[in-house]
């Protein structure tokens, strides 16, 4: 099995695409639209607690190759499920059978929910984001559905980006029926290249953060089991929705966590059973090292990040109990490689990946600590990805 690091293939994914497109459907796609996936540098759990996230978008992305119709259906062939499916824009029912497909029809109803006229469209779609694992393959899909649906009904000027992870959002939450946040979307649409997106997940302002050249990350897929993720999920929303209400005897002006302090929380404490203490400690500090790492990386002090990076895995890990053996091996081999600089557990935990940053060139090295030690640990053969902060959804005109 490789330990080399993914080569990207840029060019020839979208040729591949257009290729099995002109196989299946007999005819000429006129555009490919493209939705990244995303990895969380910092800030996690914090999205629904009204707080601060820093995703960067992934090159690694899901593309579909559009041709638009003129009348209103919708065929899609996914390349990588080997299967196709059809459906008519007035009859818009989620199909249990076709999972996949409930991606891209959850578009096509929360955009005429919105309003958006739209047109049938032959659709072939493959992507390179790991499926199921924590690096949003499911924003990556609805996005790239999102643009393709606007470009081909020209109404690409309809929405704005935010406008449209919002649609892409409400299609995950209300048609396909998984309770996400909104970071994942936003990201996907809005990333830029080189450069990292401060979201403030409650008033929904952002702010692109540059994101230095000479930093490099590398990101471990652990392929262990996120089965206690759901559960433990609802459950720690819940415990945080129970300080909020515990704080307001003290603090009756806060609404989540996010209004509360460092300082604020240590002055009530005693309000607090040490569960819900702990986990309430875990949002209020991973707010302020958001923040904290906008600064460092504005600073250029890559070292600060890394240690930011740690602190918040042992916050995990410790106060909010989302890691698991397999992400605690796969950040301890990341961090045996001498450069470096931090890691921690990404996503909401229990299973998926880990993030690393690293001097820029350093990546094969980590790659190398993670195949040599993660899978003596775990008895687990690990995925080892690269990326730089890519850019946001795009459409390819193609022949343009
Ligand atoms: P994650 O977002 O962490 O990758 P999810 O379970 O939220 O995991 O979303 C994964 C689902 O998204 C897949 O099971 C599939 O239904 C859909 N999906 C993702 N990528 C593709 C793809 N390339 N082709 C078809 N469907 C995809
Ligand atoms: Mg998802």
């Amino acid at each position: 099995m490789s330990t080399e690091l993914d080569p990207t293939q840029e060019t020839s994914r979208s040729d591949d695409l257009v290729a099995a497109f002109r196989a299946h459907f007999g005819d000429d796609p006129i555009l490919v639209s493209v939705g990244p996936g995303r990895v969380n540098l910092i800030g996690e759990h914090t999205d629904y607690n009204g707080g601060f996230v820093l995703p960067i978008a992934l090159k690694r992305d899901v593309r579909m190759a559009v041709r638009p119709r003129q009348d209103r259906r919708v065929r899609l062939l996914s390349v990588e499920y080997n299967a196709a499916f059809d459906f008519d824009l007035d009859n818009l029912v989620n199909n249990p059978s076709a999972q996949w497909a409930n991606y891209v029809m959850g578009v096509a109803w929360a955009l005429a929910e919105r309003g958006i006229a739209l047109v049938g469209m032959d659709v072939a779609i493959s992507g390179n984001v790991p499926r199921a694992s924590g690096l949003s393959s499911s924003a990556a899909i609805e996005v790239a559905a999102a643009m393709a649906f606007l470009e081909a009904a020209g109404q690409t000027g309809a929405l704005t980006g935010p406008e449209i992870a919002l649609v892409a959002q409400r299609a995950e939450n209300a048609f396909v029926g998984v309770n996400c946040g909104i970071m994942d979307q936003f990201i996907s649409v809005l990333g830029s290249e080189n450069h990292a997106l401060l979201i403030d997940c409650r008033s929904l302002d952002y702010r692109l953060v540059p994101f230095p050249e000479n930093a490099g990350l590398v990101i471990g897929n652990t392929k262990a089991s996120r089965s206690l993720a759901g559960s433990a999920y609802n459950e720690r929303r819940a415990q945080c929705e129970e300080g909020v209400r515990l704080l307001q005897a003290a603090l009756p002006e806060i609404t989540q966590l996010r209004d509360v302090s460092v300082e604020q929380l240590e002055a009530n404490k005693q309000l607090l059973s040490p569960t819900v203490y702990r986990r309430c400690r875990h949002i209020v500090h991973e707010n302020q090292r958001v923040l904290d790492t906008v600064a460092a990386l504005e600073q250029g002090d890559l070292a600060r990040v890394g240690q930011l990076m740690d602190a918040s895995h042992a916050s995990l890990r410790d106060d909010y109990e989302v890691s698991s053996p397999a992400l605690d091996a796969m950040v301890n081999a990341m961090r045996s490689a001498p450069n470096c600089l931090g890691a921690r557990l990404t996503g909401a935990g229990f299973g998926g990946c880990a993030i690393a940053l690293v001097p820029a060139g350093g990546e094969q090295s980590v790659a190398d600590a993670i195949f040599e030690r993660y899978p003596k640990t775990t008895n687990i053969w690990p995925e080892v990805y690269t990326t730089r902060a890519a850019g946001g959804a795009r459409v390819e005109k193609i022949g343009a």
